[in-house]
Order: C-alpha cells, then sequence, then structure tokens
C-alpha cells in the first residue's frame, strides 16, 4: 500500500496475534498487507506497559505445550530464543493447606497422569479415584453445542459423574478457569471437555506448562513489528476501522478513525513519552481499498464494523459475553518465595508469576496474581482489592505478611476473554463462505478452543487461508483477469523474486536477509532502530524492511506502552487500566 492512495491487497484489521498471524502467512505469501490496528501498539491482549521503570504485563499469559499453532507463531517470530520462555514438566499448585508439585511420568497418555493424580492430597483417596474415573469419561462426552441450559455446563455433568464440592474446588475449577477462563458451574461442557482432553488426555507432554520469561512486549509486539516490516508489510496504528464495505467492484472500502495519540507513538510497542508527544503525524487516510479483508478483532468489535452482508452473523457475534481478568501487582521489598511460577486451588486468585527479572527489578520481588472469571472484582476499588485480594497472597506465602509492599496495583482486563458458557459456541464466527474476500479471525470465532493464544493464532491461519483460496479463484476465474487477480500476480512475482534475491545473496556470500532488509527502507522512517527504551530497556535492533510502520517514525522497536498513557490504552477494547 502507499500513503498516498490508501490501497492494499489485503487489509488485516487488528494487530493481536491473530492479525499478527493472518499478516505474516499473507504477506509471507507475497501479498501486499497493510495491518490496521486502532491501538498505540500490537499485540493485542497480550501487551505490556511501563510503570516506574518497571516492565509490566497486562495479565499472565500461560500456554501449554500443547499450542502448537502458537508455538510455531514464536518460533517464526525468533521468540523462543534459550531464555524468552521457560518450558516445565512439573507443575506447583498451591492451596491454603499448603504446596504440592505434580510430576508427569513418562508413560503414555493417560498413563503420564496417574503419579500424579495419586499424589494430589488436596483431594481424598475417594475422590481421587472419582476423579480418574470422570477425567477417563470426559475422553468420550460429546459437544452439547447448541444447548444453553446449566445441565450442558460440565459443573453440572461433574455432579452427575459424584464429584463433590472438595473435588469441585480443588481441582475442578482450578483446571476449568485455567483451560476456559471460567469455573466449571459455568463452563460449557463440550468446550471443556474438548479443552481437558487436548490439555492433559491427549499426550503425556501436551499439559506441560510454558511461561514467559520476558516481557510480552518482547515476546510478541517487537518482533512481530520486525518481521512484518522485513515482509515489506505496512502497520497503522491508531487507525481503527470504523467499518467495512464491499463496493459493486468486488472491493473493500474500510471507513478509518484515527488516534492521534496513538499514531504518535513511537514503535508499534513503544511508549508514548513527552518527545514522542509533540511528533507531527502524517495525514492518514480516512478510507482504505483492498481486494480483502481480515477482521482480526474482538467479537464485539467485528459485529460493528462487519459489512452489511453479514448484518446476521454480526448479530450473533454481538450475543458472546466477556469475561473480566484481575491481576494484582505487588512489589515486595524482600523475596517472598522462591517459586518461579503457581497455581492456585481454592482461592479467587489462579496463577501466580515471579516478575522480577522480566520486568527488570532489581532488588525485592515482583510477584503478578491473577483472578481469572473476576465479575465479582472486576468493578472494585484498588483499596477494597488490596484488602481482600492481598490476604490470599500472605495465606500461601506466609512470610509475605511481614514483608512490606513498595507498590501494589491493579490491571483490569474487562472483556478479557468470552464467556463460554453453554448455548455460545454457535454464536462463534465462521468464515463468510459467501463472501469472497473476507475473513474472520479471533481467539472468539469457531475454532474449537476456548478463547486463547492458541485459538487466536489457529484462527488467523484459517483466515489467511480463506483470503488465499479467494483470491486464487478470483485469478483463476474465466472472466479475464479482474484487477484483483492481476495484483495477486503481480505480488507473487515481486515476492519470488524477492525469494531469488535472498537465495542468491545468501549462496554468494552476500548481505542476508537482515541486510536486504535495511536496504530496503520503504516509507517507515529511515528504516532506523526503534528509539524506545522503556521497561525492557534493550533498543530495538530491528530494522524497517520495505514495510512501513505508519506514520514512519522510526521503525520498530522494543518497548512496552506507557503506564500514563491510559487514554489510549484503554480505548477500544476495554484495554488493561493500571491504578
Ligand atoms: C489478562 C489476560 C490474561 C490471559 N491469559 C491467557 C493465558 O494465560 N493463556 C492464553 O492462551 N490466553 C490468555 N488470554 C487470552 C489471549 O490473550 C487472547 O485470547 C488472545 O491474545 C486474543 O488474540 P486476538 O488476536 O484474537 O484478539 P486481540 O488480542 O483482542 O486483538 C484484537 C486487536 O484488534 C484491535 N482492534 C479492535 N477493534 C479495532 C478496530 N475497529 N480497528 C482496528 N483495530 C481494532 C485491538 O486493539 C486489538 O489489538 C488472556 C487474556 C487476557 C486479557
Amino acid at each position: 500500500m502507499t500513503m498516498a492512495d490508501g490501497r492494499a491487497d489485503v487489509a488485516v484489521i487488528g494487530g493481536g496475534l491473530a492479525g499478527i498471524t493472518a499478516a505474516v502467512e499473507l504477506a509471507d505469501a507475497g501479498f501486499s498487507v497493510t495491518v490496521l490496528e486502532a491501538r498505540a501498539w500490537l499485540g493485542g491482549a497480550t501487551c505490556s506497559f511501563v510503570r516506574r521503570g518497571l516492565t509490566i504485563d497486562n495479565g499472565q499469559h500461560v500456554f501449554l505445550h500443547g499450542s502448537v499453532a502458537y508455538r510455531d507463531l514464536l518460533a517464526r517470530l525468533g521468540s523462543t530464543s534459550a531464555g524468552s520462555i521457560r518450558e516445565q514438566p512439573e507443575l506447583t499448585i498451591l492451596s491454603p493447606q499448603g504446596e504440592l508439585t505434580l510430576r508427569r511420568s513418562g508413560l503414555p497418555a493417560p498413563l503420564h497422569l496417574v503419579r500424579a493424580l495419586a499424589g494430589y492430597r488436596y483431594l481424598t483417596r475417594r475422590e481421587r479415584l472419582a476423579a480418574a474415573a470422570a477425567g477417563l469419561l470426559l475422553q468420550f462426552t460429546e459437544p452439547a453445542v447448541g444447548r444453553a441450559d446449566d445441565d450442558a455446563s460440565l459443573g453440572a455433568w461433574l455432579d452427575r459423574r459424584g464429584q463433590d464440592d472438595n473435588a469441585r474446588e480443588m481441582l475442578w475449577d482450578l483446571l476449568a478457569v485455567t483451560l476456559t477462563g471460567l469455573p466449571a458451574n459455568l463452563a460449557d461442557l463440550g468446550l471443556a471437555a474438548a479443552a481437558i482432553r487436548a490439555a492433559i488426555l491427549a499426550g503425556r507432554d501436551t499439559g506441560d506448562i510454558g511461561v514467559p520469561a520476558v516481557p510480552l512486549s518482547q515476546l510478541h509486539a517487537r518482533p512481530a513489528a520486525e518481521l512484518l516490516a522485513r515482509l515489506g508489510a505496512t502497520v497503522m496504528l491508531g487507525a481503527r476501522a470504523a467499518g467495512v464495505r464491499r463496493t459493486g467492484r468486488g472491493e473493500f472500502e474500510i471507513r478509518l478513525e484515527h488516534s492521534v495519540a496513538a499514531a504518535q507513538s513511537t514503535s508499534p510497542a513503544a511508549p508514548r513519552t513527552d518527545s514522542t508527544a509533540d511528533r507531527d503525524v502524517p495525514e492518514m487516510p480516512g478510507l482504505i481499498t483492498a481486494d480483502a479483508v481480515v477482521m482480526a478483532v474482538p467479537a464485539w468489535e467485528a459485529a460493528v464494523i462487519a459489512p452489511a452482508e453479514l448484518a446476521e452473523q454480526a448479530r450473533q457475534w454481538s450475543l458472546l459475553q466477556p469475561s473480566p481478568v484481575v491481576s494484582l501487582h505487588v512489589i515486595y521489598a524482600d523475596r517472598v518465595t522462591r517459586l518461579p511460577h503457581a497455581a492456585v486451588a481454592g482461592s479467587p486468585v489462579r496463577w501466580i508469576a515471579d516478575k522480577t527479572g522480566p520486568a527488570g527489578l532489581h532488588a525485592g520481588q515482583y510477584l503478578a496474581a491473577a483472578v481469572p472469571a473476576a465479575d465479582n472484582y472486576v468493578d472494585l476499588p484498588a483499596s477494597r482489592l488490596r484488602a481482600e485480594l492481598l490476604p490470599e497472597l500472605e495465606r500461601l506465602f506466609p512470610i509475605a505478611a511481614g514483608t512490606e509492599v513498595q507498590d501494589f496495583f491493579i490491571t483490569r482486563e474487562r472483556r478479557a476473554v468470552v464467556r463460554h458458557v453453554p448455548g455460545s459456541q454457535q454464536l462463534r464466527a465462521n468464515q463468510p463462505a459467501a463472501l469472497p474476500g473476507l475473513a474472520v479471525a479471533g481467539a472468539w470465532t469457531a475454532t474449537g478452543l476456548p478463547d486463547t493464544m492458541e485459538s487466536a493464532v489457529r484462527s488467523g491461519r484459517t483466515a489467511a487461508r480463506k483470503v488465499l483460496a479467494d483470491l486464487s479463484g478470483a485469478e483463476l476465474s474465466g472472466a479475464g483477469p479482474s484487477p484483483a487477480a492481476a495484483r495477486t500476480a503481480a505480488a507473487r512475482t515481486a515476492a519470488a523474486r524477492t525469494a531469488a534475491a535472498r537465495t542468491a545473496a545468501a549462496r554468494t556470500g552476500g548481505p542476508g536477509t537482515a541486510e536486504l532488509a535495511t536496504a530496503g527502507s520503504g516509507t517507515a522512517g529511515s528504516g532506523t532502530a526503534g528509539s524506545g527504551t522503556a521497561g525492557s530497556g534493550t533498543a530495538g535492533s530491528g530494522t524497517a524492511g520495505s514495510g512501513a510502520v505508519w506514520p514512519g517514525t522510526g521503525g520498530v522497536g522494543p518497548s512496552p506502552q506507557a503506564a500514563p498513557d491510559d487514554a489510549a490504552r484503554t480505548a477500544a477494547t476495554g484495554m488493561a487500566k493500571a491504578i
């Protein structure tokens, strides 16, 4: 796309993991891709900001080893290098009763869990046997798609399988919340059963936990911006799509609303600072025309911007309900636990992570604690949350009671994930087959998975493949080459030429991919490293390729969003609000 004409082969609306995945796949295929992101950074629901010199993630993001698509994306982004993520075959589970560590064995599934369940002393022996029997039965539980009654919840099913209150609280709720974002009494049975099967019954290592060891902005936003720039894609920040319309020529028009504050961001992962606040922002088009569009935005936003042809589906999407996550961030003067990471049973706090190192704290300990399905907490003032939830940490780590709290703050994600209650599955978006060139992506779409990073990445892939198939179909149609088909063919030729040049350069020992990309600095500044330095403290090493980071403020950089920029951060989709 050029700045002047506001045209792209493919416009990807939304720069979360779904949009990033779709954009990378389509740019890889040789299309000119423009990513339109309402906020000042990429990464969507996985992001970081800076507060008092520390890099804070908006929420903990763990993943399972079975999240193959997400792990592929990390590899494509170059985020799997040593030290970026920690994968562990054991899991510590804390409770007010103590601490235990579950270790899977090397036996094939489901036998790999026998030892772990046998040692799960939060349940009685009888409860453990009953839980094992229920777990095996879950293998054969069919999704109850279409049923919206409470009887179609995991909780109702567990009741029928004789799981008592203690087993529900100390085992099943922990599993359900972790895998679906909801406790068992609310979670859709079919979805929960599929998630539990995939996580812990499908293979002996599928349930191993992966934990980011660097800030999310460093894991996702920065490498994504760098990769997209190298692939020649354009990233427009502060560009909110207000509506998508299909024209009579079969193209799509996307109406844009711009946020100057977000567009002034130094980079897709950088804080807005005083030095960037007065930066001149080049005039941006109010309209983008594209041969194809991927709508990779949350359900409620997709319902608002969808073209008229999708009115009925959009109405369904708008009926999906959000589920909030509240996170506590506590800086202690001294170390209160040696654990890097733990799950919690029997408490509203479900996950605790030691973020001292990733945040850049050099003295004391920074613990982040997540309260998912936080409907009862999300509207409470910080003082109430402190009074109610800090004692939870003290129950888990008694030494914390006598340790000075140097800082305490809350982040709230009101629309963290979709509330996958019974009846929600049929509201999720399928690809609109009748609308060639338009695809829908997002963790909330019909992936068969809960609202996770894995679901987001898979949906991005599916959407990219629909667009590829639709545009190829346009090329192959007998009605003579359409403008879209001609551009598609040209894009592919250009991509093939670039690939050949890279191969030749590699053979002759000439400039490698990175140098080629540097040489091809396009409209984004001059392809210099990002200037953001907050938090992680390392300047971006990426150089802009032929792509652009709109509005050309100097390429891509590493740093997360600054905490004070609340207005931009809370825009659009109910972002975390640091208080
Ligand atoms: C606090 C928290 C904790 C979580 N924990 C986990 C976890 O442990 N494990 C896990 O797997 N998942 C977790 N999740 C869920 C996971 O982060 C999401 O499912 C996933 O990141 C969603 O990606 P997405 O691309 O579908 O959507 P999003 O990340 O929401 O991306 C959508 C993007 O579209 C942009 N946008 C919206 N409207 C417009 C518009 N009109 N025009 C342009 N841009 C627009 C938004 O600004 C956003 O950047 C968590 C989520 C939260 C919030």
